[in-house]
């Protein structure tokens, strides 16, 4: 890794088809990654769903990375892995076998809507993505938003479960 590396985070979800292997496959996938390296891996959550009703629990976690891909040849691969995984986009926030996320790439504010922003406009409402961050990162600053420490007293982290990954 040259000087051109940054360090990313990537949130993932799954609420279908057996989450928790989803997740820890993505993992192995986020590491295969060309011109990246897998730093560390957040514990898993269950969380219980946004949007439509009647869905099954998610499972989250956050993987934390360094990377020489520019962003949007990672937001690419990233949407490679989620098709690995047989997701098909139909309904807004609806179930979904593998969910990646691009939260934050360095300390960059990137807004190219609607391919690309970062760090991820939701990020910072959702529990189940500052919980795992802040496992990895606690010190962390998100650009245009602040400390993550700050970010997560004004969030509930209710129905919100922490679990082994696989
Ligand atoms: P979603 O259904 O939540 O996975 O949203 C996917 C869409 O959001 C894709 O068309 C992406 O191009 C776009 N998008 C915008 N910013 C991001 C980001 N930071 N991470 C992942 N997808 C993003």
């Amino acid at each position: 890794m040259n000087a051109l590396t940054e360090r990313v985070f990537v949130g993932l979800g799954s609420n279908l088809d057996e989450p928790l292997w989803q997740v820890s496959r993505a993992f192995d996938e986020l590491a295969d990654l060309d011109e990246t390296r897998l730093l560390a891996v957040s514990p898993c959550y269950r969380s219980a769903p946004l949007g439509p009703p009647d869905q099954s629990d998610y499972v989250n976690a956050v993987a934390m990375l360094e990377t020489e891909l520019a962003p949007i040849a990672l937001l690419d691969a990233l949407q490679a892995i989620e098709r690995n995984h047989g997701r098909i986009r139909e309904i807004h926030w609806g179930p979904r076998t593998l969910d990646l996320d691009l939260l934050m790439y360095g300390d960059r504010i990137i807004d190219l809507p609607p391919r690309l922003r970062v760090p991820h406009p939701e990020m910072v409402n959702r529990a189940f993505v500052l919980v795992p961050l802040h496992d990895l990162a606690p010190d962390l600053n998100v650009p245009g938003h602040g400390k993550l420490d700050a970010l997560l007293e004004n969030q509930s982290r209710e129905g919100l479960q922490r679990l082994a990954c696989l």
